[in-house]
């Protein structure tokens, strides 16, 4: 049975990278009628965050990208969770020293900070030089009172190959790696002893996660063969980036998930966007929902290549999932959105409500672009002496049309004798007319929503103050 997860950190906001590896393991469990599991990684202490684990949970529920398995959905290979699993992984620390996989260090801090100072001075990597390393088992048991970490014991093999199911085989030099920490001198386990523990407990099939922890890789090779355990499949996914190829890290606003709520995106748009990054539809289609991708994603399809995360595109294609939203689902999403903005939220009580959306549907690329569509001048100013006359003008022509003839067909023509005979174009009649530089569909507007009294009663005002 295919098992992936997320093992995400709750040392900030939630990040959309994580979102980007969810929909990734999530989609291929699905494919395969597996399970999709979160585990919590909080043994670094120093960069907890309060908060953060249940915004990380707010984050998949609001994409529907929902777990099998985790703290809170519980299930039988827990606690998923590693600040309290702290037991197994001493458990395993022993075993591993055991099997002669680490050995424990007893170096002081003052030793190592010297020795990095002169690797430093040399030009030499700054790594761990193994002073630990042969310890004879009376030195060790004589120290064990003193605080210690305990190390990884690096195979010193120049020639190791590691696998990943996008990459395919990398080499590495393992003599070039230091002698990780993997059980800290506070009994915390460290990321990579965490991870592989877990990952095996947990029979996580497949490891798909961020070309960043490539370079960790053979660390945890190495880890799965002194246990003698199967190694799950892993897939390093490529980093996003800016359009300036700079990584998309926590400097950006737009990393944290929260920047796409409030800025109106729809979770369903975002990650088709994320689905884009690094994979591509067998069709070349750019428009397709997440059963769609379920149906097709193999994480061995992924493009090493760092895709290009363009929010114009993000925009784009969030226009388009606007666009096809039936009206009542988009009319949700809107008082949603508007919820806490007091002065805004009364238009939904409004009889017009329906239309108004009906008309910024094809205008909205962002959910945050209703309101300024629909009511709030982008730039309010009054006329110039110039717009007054024409202003003036242009009620002449529209004092003509009388109540029956106010109607789409008719107006439109009368706007365009306007335009023509006065030599204006349309984009200050709709000025004249709206006292907006741009908002929903002119005619439309003048019929549907405002009618003939408004419209002339506010061009009379605008055209004499
Ligand atoms: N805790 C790591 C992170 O925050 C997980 C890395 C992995 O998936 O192995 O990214």
């Amino acid at each position: 049975m295919v098992r992936t997860r997320i093992a995400p950190s709750p040392t900030g906001f939630p990040h959309i990278g994580t979102v980007y590896q969810a929909l990734f393991n999530y989609s291929f469990a699905k494919r395969n009628k597996g399970l999709f599991i979160v585990r919590i990684e909080d043994t670094d202490r120093a960069r907890f965050v309060e908060g953060a684990e249940e915004k990380i949970f707010e984050a998949l529920d609001w994409f529907g990208l929902s777990e099998n398995e985790s703290v809170r959905a519980g299930g039988e290979l827990g606690p998923y969770k590693q600040s309290e699993r702290l037991e197994i992984y001493k458990k395993f620390a022993k075993e591993l020293n055991e099997l002669g996989g680490a050995y424990y260090c007893f170096c002081t801090k003052e030793r190592l900070d010297a020795l990095r100072s002169a690797q430093h001075a040399a030009k030499q990597p700054i790594m761990y030089d193994g002073q630990c390393r042969d310890l004879t088992k009376e030195e060790i048991g004589s120290k064990m009172d003193e605080p210690h970490v305990l190390r990884l014991k690096i195979p010193q093999t120049q020639k190791f190959t590691v696998t990943d199911g996008i990459r395919g085989d990398i080499e590495f030099d393992l003599t070039l790696l230091e002698d990780s920490v993997l059980i800290k001198s506070d009994g915390f386990p460290t990321y990579h002893f965490a991870v592989v523990i877990d990952d095996h407990l947990m029979e996580i099939t497949h490891v798909i996660r961020g070309e960043e922890w490539i370079s960790s890789l053979p660390k945890h090779v190495v880890l799965y063969d002194y246990f003698g355990w199967q190694k799950p499949l892993f897939y390093h996914t490529p980093n996003l980036r800016n359009p300036d190829k700079s990584k998309l890290s926590k400097r950006h606003g737009h990393a944290n998930v929260d920047w796409y709520k409030d800025e109106g995106f729809l979770s369903e748009a975002i990650l088709n966007f994320l689905a884009l990054m690094g994979w591509s539809h067998p069709e070349q289609i750019e428009e397709f929902d997440l059963q769609e991708f379920i149906k097709l994603f193999d994480p061995k399809d992924l493009k090493p290549v760092g895709p290009v995360f363009d929010l114009t595109k993000l925009e784009w294609l969030n226009g388009i999932y606007i666009r096809k939203m039936p009206l009542e689902i988009l009319k949700k999403r809107l008082e949603k959105f508007y919820r806490n903005d007091r002065e805004f939220s009364v238009i939904f009580d409004s009889k017009h409500i329906d239309l108004l959306i009906g008309l910024a549907q094809s205008r909205m690329k962002k959910l945050s672009e209703f309101r300024n569509l629909v009511n709030a001048p982008q730039k309010q100013r009054g006329f110039t002496d110039e717009e007054k006359e024409q202003g003036k003008e242009l009620l002449n022509v529209l004092e003509k049309i009388n109540h029956t003839d106010w109607r789409e067909d008719i107006i439109l023509n009368h706007l365009k004798n306007f335009r023509d005979q006065n030599g204006v174009s349309m984009k200050t009649i709709y000025f004249l007319v709206t006292g907006k530089e741009q908002g929903l569909p002119l005619i439309e507007t003048m019929v549907k929503i405002e009618g003939r009294d408004q419209v002339l009663g506010s061009l009379r005002k605008r055209s004499n103050e």
